[in-house]
């Protein structure tokens, strides 16, 4: 295919989500040449629960200002986290600082690309790089024909399954455990759940990561496990749980959406952040909360991938120093969720669930422990276990995760 047109930018920004937007934000301020592109017309739907923790509703602020009625579901809001425990024990927990907004991703990521002031090619997929680590020549496609991008700088801010990672690193994919998670939205017919706040349950049986919230007059009902298994399965099972446990009748499912994602980079402090002039950011680098919360730390990645780039343009230090040097501190914000020293001994979730395990009966409290022991020992097939404890006792030592453990 002969290349219609050829873009010279210095940098070339992959994928129009809250990393991306984020990253742009800071290159745009800078005065530079970027460009977004994404493979879907925008704006684009993203599967998503929407539920923006304080940190990232802070970031949209700061960088972006007030968030439009029409980038929120309904409802707007979300107070918070209720846990559901296997042994019927439910424990809901505030946010800290008030309710955040209850995101409409299609929406919120378009006003929050189009605030950066980047200049956006949408329909246009990523395809393909070579780099000399000065230079670095993407090739993508732009409804059918073929356009090259020229960059001093590629930012992968391209989601889990990252084609920008996968051009650096073809056979990283391969070496991480997926899950697939999945959506289905019913009507209600009665639900006692609620809808104030993002619900989770901590069940074994019920699989890896099951979840519910309201949206629009509906009930979401999610599902996550280890790639393989069976979406139809799990929600059954889930759908049948929650009406004997619960009392939530609903009617058939009317949608279904889902995909497979990258739960464990963060968990066993595993990124991936590029080589030479490309860098890798937000999901796409491994950047995923506890409870699958990954906008606040897309965010933040990508503002910190932008200014790596800004600094390295001034010529001091190679790009991928900057970057690793700054993005410790996202790391360490992120890999501390899943730290048990950093969960029993600080502050590291925006809710707060020492408190709420503290307001239930000792007896009951033993419960939930019990059943969060039970639930955390269906990872232990991913072989984490050494590695949290190994990270956790380095962390509680130097101070900080090891920067060997990155690509
Ligand atoms: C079911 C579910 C529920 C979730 N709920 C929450 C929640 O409540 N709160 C929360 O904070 N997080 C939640 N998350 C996680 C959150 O959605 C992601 O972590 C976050 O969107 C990551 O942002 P990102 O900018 O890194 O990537 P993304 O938002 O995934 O953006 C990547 C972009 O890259 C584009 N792209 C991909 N391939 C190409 C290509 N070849 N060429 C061009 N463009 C490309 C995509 O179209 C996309 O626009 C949830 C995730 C799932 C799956």
């Amino acid at each position: 295919m002969s290349v219609k047109k050829i873009y010279k930018v210095d940098v070339l920004i992959v994928g129009t989500g809250p990393a991306s937007a984020a990253a742009a934000k800071r290159l745009v301020d800078a005065g530079l040449k970027v460009v977004a592109i994404d493979f879907r017309k925008l704006p684009r739907h993203k599967v998503c629960s929407g539920i923006l923790s304080p940190r990232g509703h802070r970031f949209l602020i700061e960088n972006f200002g007030p968030l439009p009625r029409e980038a929120l579901h309904d409802p707007t809001s979300c107070r918070g986290v209720t846990f559901h425990f296997s042994s019927g024990i439910s424990t809901p927990m505030d946010f800290f600082g008030g309710p955040t907004p209850h995101l409409h991703r299609k929406y919120s990521d378009y006003w929050a690309i189009e605030k950066s002031r980047v200049e956006v090619h949408d329909e246009t997929a990523f395809l393909g790089l070579k780099t000399d680590g000065k230079l670095a020549r993407i090739s993508a496609r732009h409804k059918g024909e073929s356009v090259e991008y020229q960059a001093r700088f590629v930012i992968g801010a391209d989601g889990p399954n990252s084609p920008v990672r996968a051009a650096v690193y073809p056979e990283y994919s391969k070496t991480l455990p997926w899950f697939v998670v999945a959506q289905k939205f019913h009507r209600i017919i009665e639900c006692p759940l609620d809808e104030d706040y993002f619900h989770f349950w901590i069940n074994s049986k019920l699989g890896h990561y099951t979840w519910s919230h309201a949206r629009e007059g509906r009930l979401i009902l999610g599902v996550g496990f280890r790639k393989g298994g069976s979406v139809e399965e799990h929600h059954k099972r889930f759908v049948s749980y929650i009406k004997d446990k619960h009392g939530v009748r609903l009617e058939p499912s009317e949608e279904k959406e889902g995909g497979a994602h990258n739960f464990g980079p963060s968990i066993i402090n595993r990124y991936v952040f590029g080589k030479e002039n490309i860098l890798i950011t937000g999901q796409a680098a491994g950047f995923f909360n506890m409870l699958a919360e990954g906008m606040s730390c897309a965010l933040h990645s990508g503002a910190i991938a932008g200014e790596a780039v800004i600094e390295a343009m001034q010529g001091k230090r190679p790009v991928q120093e900057i970057y690793r040097t700054h993005i410790v501190s996202e790391v360490a914000r992120s890999t501390d969720q899943y730290n048990p020293l950093r969960m029993i001994f600080a502050n590291v979730h925006e809710a707060d669930f020492k408190a709420a395990l503290k307001k239930l009966s000792r007896r009951d409290q033993l419960r939930a422990v019990r059943d969060l022991i039970k639930f955390i020992s269906l990872y232990g097939e991913l072989n984490w276990g050494r590695q949290i404890i190994g990270q956790s006792i380095r962390r509680l030592v130097t101070g900080s995760y090891s920067t060997k453990r990155w690509l």
